[in-house]
């Protein structure tokens, strides 16, 4: 069904903003981003793009793009070590489209930004850099903003693509504070040796370290670990602070670790979630991607999941002519994936932090008969959870 063409402003430029922005300009729409940085810089260590994620990427128009910036790992292979090297057992992700989708992209952050942000160039995305919204008010007639810097501006919908800490969803009225998840996630990027091109998942006590290829020549590093609320890290000690929470990882881990000098490329970040329940959006405000469901990043689907609500965001702005119901339908169709992955990653992040350390090899040995198992068990759940999402959009 076709509409008349929206005047949409999209407060946020990270993965969830700059893919709606490409998906509605696809449609006719008229978009303008508000972004708050300064600059069009991201905080830049790796991510993982499973293959639904790339599907989206796909229907973007820049899955090729990414491919060709990021690694794809072979055979979608993942690797489990003990935490000192001892191999456990290989899982493989699933491809898609008879393997034209990988199974496993690894992307550097800012890569992501460089291929979104060359898109929406040429889709004409305007970005107000340093800019966001200050107050809205909204009517049957549209959203009125006032922004930070002083000007006014009127749109027919509002999206709040914002992040965790989204200050749409404050002005909004939902009083919903983001959930610390009790862990932090430390990251570091090398020089990826030419032989390592699998992921690499080491099994520590309490404690994981991953290794993954970013590129022709980089790869990254994560180490999760629990990590006290509130507590905060000078960034100039994170390199030291990395090395110190892994120190027990020795295998492939060790050279990585060994490199984290001062000079080293070091991130550190205090996971949240957002559940937030149905609807995600009122009168013509809508909240998208971390804004509404940010997940911890055990299962890395977060970033899929932002660039999935772009593409059936476009869908439901087309199948639904009236706004509100179009948005309300978004809701519907993306929550039962979101939640999903919600779900299966805060567990699978509670389970290891809470594992007896005197029984790893017993873990290990369970790990290595269901590893395989649990992978097509959720992306077999996640594809029916998208079928029914169809069904709903459809209606
Ligand atoms: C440690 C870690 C590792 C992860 N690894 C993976 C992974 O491997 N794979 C994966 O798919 N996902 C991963 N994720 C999740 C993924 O990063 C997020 O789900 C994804 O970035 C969400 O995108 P977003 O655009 O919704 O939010 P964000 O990335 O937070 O972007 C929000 C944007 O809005 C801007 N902004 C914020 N407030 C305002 C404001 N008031 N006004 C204007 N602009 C504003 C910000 O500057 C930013 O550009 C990981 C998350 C974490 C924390």
């Amino acid at each position: 069904m076709s509409r008349q063409a929206l005047d949409i402003v999209i407060v946020g430029g990270g993965i969830a903003g700059c893919s709606a922005a490409i998906a509605l300009t696809a449609i006719g729409h008229k978009v303008r981003i508000l972004e708050k940085q300064a600059a069009w810089r991201f905080q830049s260590s790796g991510i993982f793009v499973y293959s639904n994620g790339l599907r989206s990427m796909q229907q973007l128009g820049v899955m090729e793009d990414m491919i060709a910036a990021g690694f794809a790992v072979p055979d979608g292979r993942n690797s489990y070590f003990d935490h000192h090297g001892a191999p456990i057992t290989d899982s493989f992700y699933p491809s898609a489209d008879d393997g034209k989708i990988p199974a496993i992209l690894g992307i550097k952050r800012a890569e992501i930004h460089r291929v979104l942000a060359a898109r929406m160039q040429r889709s004409g995305v305007q970005i107000d850099l340093d800019s966001s919204v200050a107050a809205l008010e909204q009517n049957e007639e549209g959203v009125h903003l006032q922004l930070t810097d002083g000007r006014q501006l009127s749109c027919d919908l509002l999206i709040g693509a914002d992040g965790v800490r989204s200050v749409t969803r404050a002005l909004m009225g939902l009083d919903l504070a983001p959930r610390y998840t009790g862990f932090g996630v430390w990251r570091s990027v090398h020089q990826r040796p030419s032989e390592l091109t699998v992921k690499i998942m080491m099994m520590g006590p309490a404690k994981r370290f991953g290794i993954m290829p970013i590129s022709a020549d980089r790869l990254y590093t994560f180490g999760t670990v629990a990590e006290p609320e509130g507590r905060f890290f000078d960034p100039a000690d994170w390199p030291r602070l990395m090395q110190e929470r892994f120190a027990e990882f020795s295998g492939p881990a060790a050279p990585f670790l060994q490199e984290l000098d001062a000079e080293a490329e070091v991130l550190y970040t205090a996971v949240e979630e957002v559940v937030l329940p149905l609807p995600w959006h009122r009168g013509r405000v809508l909240l998208i991607g971390d804004a509404a469901h940010a997940s911890t990043p055990f299962m890395g689907q977060g970033g899929a999941m932002a660039i999935q609500d772009a593409v059936i965001l476009a869908r439901a702005l087309t199948c639904h002519s009236d706004l509100e119901g179009a948005l309300k339908v978004f809701g519907e169709a993306r929550f039962g994936p979101c939640q999903f992955v919600q779900d299966v990653s805060r567990a699978v992040g509670e389970a290891g932090a809470s594992e007896d350390i005197a029984n790893l090899a017993s873990r290990n040995a369970e790990l290595a008969s269901t590893a395989q198992e649990k992978v097509d068990g959720f992306y077999t759940r996640l594809a029916a959870l998208n079928d029914e999402a169809e069904a709903i959009l459809s209606q």
